[in-house]
């Protein structure tokens, strides 16, 4: 039995409601889908005024492309540099907090019997928001990992802001003396063991496949939404500029998340009376 969802946070006065037209049929699809599949990326988190992946012209980092400090061999050859670089990130993280998408998506998962939340994003702000069972494709900044996990060596993790506040110049050492590092995937870095598969599996069983803020072109995450729609799923698209996607999606809602999800988790309610 699914939780009550938390009572939507009043919308922002600033951010325009668009306009979301069901047809007959696609409602009917809506009421009647068991398993849903959301997929999230950057720009669900863009409203939560979390410094942006770049830093602006006077920051320290503007400097620094991030293909240059997120990648094992920046790691390798300036430990301390990126190691600073995700302490930068991570205070931009741990300062913001989730937005009205990300609470749209709390109780858009009270709908569906069977739900699953893949994200893009590093920031953990889908889970301070309530979502439960997220996967994240590309880990996440909230922790570290040991830089011998890679291996499979050494499993150990740690809170990242503590590991941040015992050491903020260099990474600190693991216990088994490999570095700490930020467990995010890095650039030319596989995907966590598994969660490849796990997705790929929901999106193949899939009703629903909603697509959020991301234009999702590079592989393997653009598989998904081929995996979906192929399958037969209502695909839906969440951004504000059409995308290589869009081709694909039998509804686009043209607005950022934190307006348009609120008002999309209203209509998918109102075609599913039995599940409010
Ligand atoms: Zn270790």
């Amino acid at each position: 039995m699914a939780t009550p969802p938390p009572p939507p946070p009043p919308p922002s006065p600033s951010t325009p409601v668009p306009e979301i037209n069901l047809t007959a049929d696609l409602r009917h699809r809506l009421a009647t889908a068991d398993r849903a599949v959301v997929f999230t990326g950057a720009g669900v988190s863009q409203e939560s005024g979390l410094a942006t992946f770049r830093g602006g012209d006077d920051s320290l980092w503007s400097q620094y492309r991030p293909e240059e400090l997120a990648t094992p061999q920046a790691f390798a050859a300036h430990p301390d540099r990126v190691w600073q670089w995700y302490g930068w990130r991570h205070a931009g993280v741990a300062g913001a907090s989730p937005n009205a998408g990300h609470h749209a998506l709390v109780r858009f998962e009270a709908l569906f019997p069977s739900y699953l939340l893949v994200t893009q994003n590093v920031d953990g702000l889908h889970q301070q928001a309530g979502s439960r069972g997220v996967v994240e494709l590309h880990g996440t900044i909230r922790q570290a990992c040991c830089s011998n996990s890679r291996t499979g060596a050494c499993d150990r993790r740690m809170d990242m802001g503590k590991a941040l506040e015992r050491s903020p110049e260099t990474p600190p050492r693991c216990e088994c003396g490999g570095r700490l590092r930020p467990a995010v995937v890095w650039f030319g870095e596989p995907l966590p063991q598994g969660v490849m598969e796990r997705a790929a599996a929901a999106a193949g069983r899939a009703d629903l496949f909603l697509v959020v803020g991301t234009s999702a072109t590079v592989y393997p995450a653009a598989g998904l939404i081929e995996i979906a729609h192929r399958a037969g799923a209502v695909v839906v698209e969440v951004n504000p500029e059409p995308s290589a996607l869009s081709r694909l999606a039998d509804l686009r809602v043209q607005a950022p998340a934190a307006a348009a999800l609120p008002a999309l988790e209203r209509e998918v309610r109102r075609c599913r009376p039995t599940a409010t």
